[in-house]
């Protein structure tokens, strides 16, 4: 593998030009490791050509398509939906599948199933309620015993060849069918589900658990069976849902039809097909406008409520939706709904509508939505790849805070942090479930970039990397790579979403911030509408970057290690001055060293290695191989001449995890302020040393 060989080759060069030795018969201080762990999962795809070290799905590379088509009811008076659903799976995989594994996520609500989160905000339900299930027509039998199949085994413990399809797990969050007929690979089957379920409410809310408000407003997630993903890292997802942990989801067609009452407007994912029978004259001609200017237009007015003024005149109108390729559908509808848009300019593309429903009591928080969604679709659009849907929803409602394909339920709270997710897992769909950090982390990044921009100053990544190095250690945070299903609820929050924006700092800090952009944006235009695991963004990172970061990720990802650097001794003698910088932490890091010179003096001599950055300062670099060698301690010669220095700073961005930033100074001083512990501090102010 590539990446081995890169590490061959610096090891060689350390070597060769040993500037780090390890004392003859002694271990060395800190072994550094360089190469990314492979786990039996990647290993196998690596195996079977699907993925490799170029970081770009391999010649094998297949996933499943899932084209739902959903006929679903909602009724008030009880609060349930009733739904009919057919599933084509595409298997596009060189497998056969003698299996179907479902997602029954409103089994949640059954409160006997396992889960992660202590704090569930919503009410206690009948869980999906399956009637009917076939598999190319031929039925499913949903009580058939829990363990084996076509009852049983047969003579001699050989497992008898199943004689019908049957389900298990139905009353779980993960139900597997068995199948009499194997879908062959390149082959496909169609899966139908009767089913219905209440739609969970509060008590709480704020949460994708709670969706509905009453009797009035209904948010639905989650909300109908799927097919979960089959993968060739661990074949068909194993995780439940378990509550924090977000999802997984294959790509698809959704043609869905929502039959609500009259005057209850309908927004959702897709494009609504059939506005000539759901709308009024008045709301179809106002939509012809949406895309004209960056105004906002009312499509039904707030005191436009009922049969024949918010909808069309009927006891019951049924609201047709298609998405041709996404990775889940949601839905608000209300009794009464305000519908306002505005639109966004796409690069490359043009204008697209942002829709946003509300019910009228919170026109407030809806005031900023439309500027603060619009600047995000064109800001991430240009940070990472066009949008690629054809409009954009936000929706009022308890399950505030949550992301669907073309829908947030969010209001301008969090209508930056939500529109980002249209890229990540809307587009470039990880795994959420284990590796939240690809979605969630890359999103906290994202955020910092987009407050920024609309600020109109350059984004400030000082700081963030150097503020892990206070709250590291911690024996209870599980490293990045720990399936965050299980994280626990005290640290997924920290690691699912909090930790990225670190570890991104100080990449930027060793690469520059705007070459993590680029990288970051190559990888999500080539896993665009496929499923991208955490390998193949270290392997892609590292080819992007054109470096062997192997260490980089393996610190970050696998470990809660941290840099802990430090200045021990600085003497000069005749034009050279000797820096010794010490690593306590076992993350090694580059040293970065600035230099302070007196402002009057000899002339001050150029290093290979060192940038002017003016007059009377340098930066100098060695890289992080001069720590393979083993020693935690390194001479830095700075052979700038004669001229005096009044100053030495390592790493003056404050990108690399430090628990003690204040001895990072020569000479030391009483007024560094160590950036926050937990935060990630920006560094920069009250005489940090922040700021290169
Ligand atoms: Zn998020």
């Amino acid at each position: 593998m590539a990446v081995r060989s890169f590490a061959m080759l610096a090891l060689a060069l350390v070597a060769a030009s040993g500037s780090a030795q390890v004392p003859a018969g002694a271990l060395p201080e800190r072994a550094v490791r360089r190469d990314i762990p492979m786990t039996n999962a990647i290993q196998r795809a690596f195996a079977a050509g699907t993925r490799d070290s170029t970081g770009r799905p391999g010649r094998n590379y297949a996933q499943l398509r899932t084209d739902y088509t959903i006929n679903a009811r909602l009724d008030p008076a009880t609060s349930r939906i009733t739904g009919r659903e057919s599933i084509v799976l595409h298997n596009n995989t060189a497998d056969s599948l003698s299996s179907i594994v479902m997602r029954l996520d409103m089994n949640m609500f059954l409160f006997n199933v396992p889960r992660a989160a202590p704090w569930v905000p919503a009410e206690e339900t009948d869980g999906f309620a399956i009637t009917r299930m076939s598999v190319n027509g031929q039925p499913v039998n949903l009580n058939a015993p829990a363990f084996g199949r076509g009852g049983g085994r047969g003579r001699g413990g050989a497992p008898a060849a199943p004689t019908e399809n049957t389900a298990s797990g139905l009353r779980t969050t993960r139900a597997t069918i068995s199948l009499v007929n194997p879908i062959p690979p390149k082959g496909q089957a169609t899966l139908e589900v009767d089913w219905s379920h209440k739609v969970p409410g509060g008590p709480g809310q704020n949460h994708r658990m709670t969706q509905r408000w009453g009797d009035t407003l209904y948010q639905p997630t989650q909300w109908y069976p799927r097919v979960a993903v089959y993968d060739d890292l661990r074949g068909w997802d194993p995780e439940l849902y378990l509550g924090p942990s977000e999802f997984y989801n294959n790509f698809g067609r959704f043609d869905v039809s929502i039959d609500v009452p009259g005057g209850w407007v309908v927004g959702g994912t897709g494009i609504l097909k059939n506005a000539d029978q759901v709308l009024t004259t008045a709301a179809r001609e106002r939509l012809t406008h949406v895309l004209e200017s960056d105004a906002n237009h009312m499509i039904v007015e707030p005191n436009e409520v009922g049969p024949g003024q918010a909808t069309a005149p009927g006891d019951r109108l049924v609201w047709h939706f298609v998405a041709d390729t996404v990775n889940d559908f949601a839905w608000v509808t209300a009794k009464k709904l305000v519908w306002e848009t505005t639109r966004a300019t796409i690069p490359g593309k043009g204008p697209v509508p942002i829709n946003m429903f509300y019910q009228p009591g919170d026109a407030q928080l809806y005031t900023n939505a439309g500027p603060t969604a619009r600047h995000a679709l064109e800001f991430y659009s240009k940070l990472w790849f066009p949008y690629a849907f054809p409009q954009l929803t936000l929706q009022d409602g308890p399950s505030a805070g949550m992301e669907y394909p073309m829908v947030i339920n969010a209001n301008q709270g969090a209508a930056d942090h939500e529109t980002f997710h249209q890229w990540a897992p809307m587009t470039v769909s990880n795994n959420e479930t284990w590796y939240g950090w690809m979605d969630e982390g890359f999103n906290q990044y994202a955020n910092i970039l987009s407050a920024a921009d609309r600020q109109g100053v350059q984004p400030n990544l000082d700081g963030r990397g150097q503020s892990y190095g206070s709250v590291s250690g911690d024996e209870s945070e599980p490293p990045m790579m720990w399936n965050a299903n299980y994280a626990g609820p005290s640290r997924y929050s920290f690691v699912t979403y909090s930790k990225t924006p670190l570890m991104l700092s100080m990449l930027g800090g060793i690469v520059g911030d705007s070459a993590v952009w680029r990288a970051q944006s190559e990888f999500g235009k080539t896993w665009m509408f496929k499923h991208p695991s955490p390998w193949d963004y270290m392997f892609f990172m590292s080819r992007a970057l054109k470096q062997d970061l192997g260490w980089f990720w393996y610190y970050w990802l696998f470990t809660t290690e941290r840099v802990d650097g430090s200045i021990q001794n600085v003497t000069t003698s005749g034009g050279t001055t000797s820096v010794i910088v010490r690593e306590d932490g076992q993350m090694p890091s580059p040293v970065v060293l600035k230099v302070e010179f007196a402002p009057t003096g000899p002339a001050i001599r150029p290093m290979a290695n060192a940038k002017m950055i003016d007059s009377v300062t340098a930066i100098v670099t060695w890289p992080v191989s001069v720590w393979f060698g083993g020693s935690k301690t390194f001479k830095a010669d700075l052979s700038f001449g004669a001229r005096k220095i009044d100053r030495i700073v390592f790493d003056p961005g404050c990108r690399f995890p430090d628990r003690d930033p204040s001895d990072n100074i020569w000479p030391r001083t009483a007024s560094v302020t160590r950036t926050p512990a937990g935060r990630g501090g920006r560094g920069g102010g009250g005489g940090s040393a922040c700021g290169s």
